[in-house]
């Protein structure tokens, strides 16, 4: 099948790059002309795992091509997915500009005689918003042009994309048309995964309903935590009791530092704007949302009390991108942490195996030196915090940490290290909801 994707980011360019491997012919289009520069010259703007060797070999045979515009990329195709973000709005709304935007250009670029397509939205957005797409398209492409609009959220996690895109656990497919429902169902028909059909606005809802609920399984367990840290037990033999349970289940029940990301902390705020909106007002969701922005104020608190004064002390930070195996650091607690840090006057220096190119911009301006090595970025420190739960972190030398250290104190936001292991070369360890070892 012939396939554009409008939106060639974190989604747009992992999903479209699946949709080739799975056969079609796709083209990923993007209003950044040097994004498209960037990809249409062999390079690949974002760090996904497996994400470079694929793109490279469906445009090696045909497949994958890159385009500014839409214009020019939509004639041929039969389906049309939209990929571009849906940030927030300060009162926590979501703002749709760009989705308005796009629909408005695929209208102008419709024409009658291209014959049936069906536009399809990847993004996350508020329940109803695909009849909005619609009325849109209507209005500025005229009556004779023939398209359905579909909902089909995307569940990816950053750091495993494509293989969350070539072995889902689901696939929602929202169509209020059985003809929109057969395109999309044979666009992923080379895919071995249950799919779940839907009207529009389930699938719109689907999105942000899934998205709230595990950020509540991770406010859950993060407060379990502190109730362990008050009582000397083990939130991670906690975690596994529960988890145990197979209606609850061991996924997401990891305490730590608490969520961040371009998915979890906006589309919480959406869910609970969404339902104030309606008059139903979701006071859950508020206690999530109040509980994820608490806790890592809370483990600075633990710090400032073991160092007393953070002024002038030097603080290591290990981990900058908002989760392990991305490049990603929007609303990432590891930067909320470097900033307050460097608030109270501690020298930080910090270091992340992939995303020390995306936080640079944001750290530089606040002094965090950036260390590419993450043995010299905890030389002569006082502390070492660990706030991204990297392999390389989780697997340290730790004999060769302990040589390099001005302290042997370590506070693990992530619980990757173990206390065991950290008592035998002589650390201090703090972490989240677990016993120190001092
Ligand atoms: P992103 O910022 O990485 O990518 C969006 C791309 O859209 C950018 O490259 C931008 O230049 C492009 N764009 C903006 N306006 C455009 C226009 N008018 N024409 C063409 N291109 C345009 O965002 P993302 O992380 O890929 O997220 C996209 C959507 O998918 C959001 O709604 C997000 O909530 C949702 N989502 C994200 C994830 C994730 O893990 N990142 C997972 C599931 C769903």
């Amino acid at each position: 099948m012939n396939l554009t994707i409008i939106g060639s980011g974190y989604v747009g360019l992992t999903t479209g790059t699946c949709f080739a491997e799975m056969g079609h012919h796709v083209i990923c289009v993007d209003n950044n002309t040097e994004k498209i520069r960037t990809l249409q010259s062999g390079a690949i703007p974002i760090y996904e795992p497996k994400l470079e060797e694929l793109v490279k070999k469906n445009v090696a045979v045909g497949r994958l091509e890159f385009s500014p515009s839409i214009a020019a990329s939509i004639a041929e195709s039969e389906v049309i997915f939209i990929a571009v973000p849906t940030p927030p709005n300060t009162d926590g709304s979501v703002d749709l500009t760009y989705i308005e935007k796009v629909a408005r250009e695929i209208a102008q670029a419709l024409q009658p005689e291209m014959g049936y397509k069906v536009i399809v939205d990847k993004s996350t957005v508020p329940v109803k918003t695909g009849e909005k797409v619609s009325q849109t398209i209507k209005h500025y492409a005229g009556p004779n042009v023939q398209f359905d609009i579909v909902s089909n959220p995307e569940f990816l996690r950053e750091g495993c994309a494509v293989d969350d895109l070539l072995h889902p656990d689901r696939i929602v497919i929202g169509a209020n048309s059985e003809q929109a429902m057969n395109v999309i169902k044979r666009v992923y028909q080379p895919i071995h995964a249950p799919i779940l059909e839907t009207d529009v606005n389930s699938a719109e809802l689907i999105k942000h309903a899934a998205n709230s609920f595990l950020a509540l399984k991770i406010s859950y367990i993060n407060a379990v935590a502190k109730v362990c840290e008050k009582t000397g037990a083990d939130v991670e033999l906690v975690a596994e009791g529960i988890g145990m349970d197979k209606r609850i289940s061991r996924h997401f029940l990891n305490a730590g530092l608490g969520y961040g990301g371009s998915c979890f902390p906006k589309d919480v705020k959406a869910f609970i704007n969404i339902s104030r909106t309606l008059g139903i007002p979701f006071t859950l969701l508020e206690e999530v949302e109040h509980i994820n922005d608490t806790q890592h104020i809370h483990f600075l608190d633990r710090i400032r009390d073991r160092l007393w004064v953070l002024k002038d002390k030097k603080i290591a930070v290990w981990g900058l991108a908002f989760k392990q195996n991305t490049d990603d650091v929007r609303e990432s607690i590891a930067l909320k942490l470097c900033e307050k840090l460097c608030g109270e006057g501690a020298i930080v220096t910090a270091t992340d195996p992939k995303a020390m190119h995306t936080a640079a911009p944001i750290l530089n301006p606040m002094g965090v030196k950036l260390v590419e090595d993450m043995y010299e970025c905890a030389r002569d420190a006082e502390v070492l915090v660990i706030a991204t739960e990297w392999s390389e972190y989780a697997n340290a030398d730790l004999q060769k940490l302990a040589g390099v250290m001005r302290n042997r104190i370590i506070f693990d936001g992530r619980n990757i290290l173990s206390p065991a292991n950290l008592r035998a070369v002589g650390f201090e360890y703090h972490s989240v909801g677990r016993p120190s070892v001092e």
